[in-house]
């Protein structure tokens, strides 16, 4: 079967879900992965990378292109699929100065943008962001918006259309402990009601175990983003969840759904 992933900016993807993505790769099915920007915003931490060798803009676009072919290497993946829209950048602010911003699109281009894919790729299965773009960044909620209404629109243009839609999630506990534990970063200012779910929400957890190698590979492709393996192993090591499980909530199915748990995001789709 198929599983189509839909996030904004290369390293999304292996935050939200690389381990299930890598999962359902290895267990033989098609994995696509949609990126919104070439995330030509992004601040380069890495300390052996030049921020200047690599303008904001395309140049640095490039080389996020670069890092994400590397990661679904990684993950196992097929080549990621680039929508080319422009970074908004963080905060708000930037975009806001940038016509050409991913927030400032039409968003029923970018619905169509995802419908074409969808109609090309006809996966079963679709992920994308939560609403509150798992920690409010504008292109996070953007591709939401537009990946949940080609998921309902695909229905009166193709047969057949996806059959769930799925967001990576955390819940309130989880979102309080990144807080105690990252207090002074980004994270620790997200109200744990607003950007965690209750226990109750959540209706897959997916082992993901197996894969934690391939997902920790696929983090680091993202050095520019990140820095070196060691900065990026203190970073995750105080996260042990993330490489054991990920969690997601419902963002709609056609066709029943399973009144438990589930295990495996598969699971009743035929
Ligand atoms: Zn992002």
């Amino acid at each position: 079967m198929k599983l189509l992933a839909i996030f904004a900016h290369p390293d999304d993807e292996v935050f939200s879900c690389g381990g299930t993505l890598a999962r359902y790769a290895d267990e033989g099915h098609q994995v696509s992965l949609i990126c919104a920007t070439r995330g030509e915003e992004g601040e380069i931490v890495h300390p052996d990378m030049e921020p200047n060798s690599y303008p904001k803009g395309p140049e640095r676009g490039l080389l996020r292109v670069d890092e994400l072919a590397a990661t679904c290497k990684a993950l196992g993946i097929s080549p990621p699929i680039f929508l080319d829209y422009q970074d908004s950048g963080f905060p708000i602010e930037v975009g806001l100065q940038n016509p050409q911003a991913f927030m400032n699109a039409d968003i029923f281009k970018i619905e169509e943008k995802i419908l074409d894919r969808i109609g090309s790729i006809h996966p079963e299965i679709i992920i994308t962001f939560d609403p509150h773009g798992m920690y409010g960044h504008i292109d996070h909620i953007t591709i939401h918006r537009a990946a949940l209404a080609a998921f309902w629109s695909a229905g009166s243009v193709m047969q057949p259309a996806p059959q769930r839609l799925y967001y990576p999630a955390r819940t309130i506990t989880q979102v309080e402990e990144m807080q105690r534990r990252f207090a002074g970063s980004s994270n620790s200012d997200l109200d744990p009601n607003i950007f965690g779910v209750s226990d109750d929400s959540i209706c897959a957890q997916i082992d993901i175990s197996g894969y934690a190698d391939r997902k920790r590979l696929g983090v680091y492709a993202h050095r520019s983003q990140f820095g070196t393996e060691e900065r990026i192993n203190e970073l995750l090591d105080g996260r042990p969840d993330f490489f054991r499980f990920e969690t997601f909530v419902l963002g709609g199915a056609r066709g029943g759904f399973p009144a438990d748990r589930l295990n495996d995001l598969f699971d009743g789709v035929s």
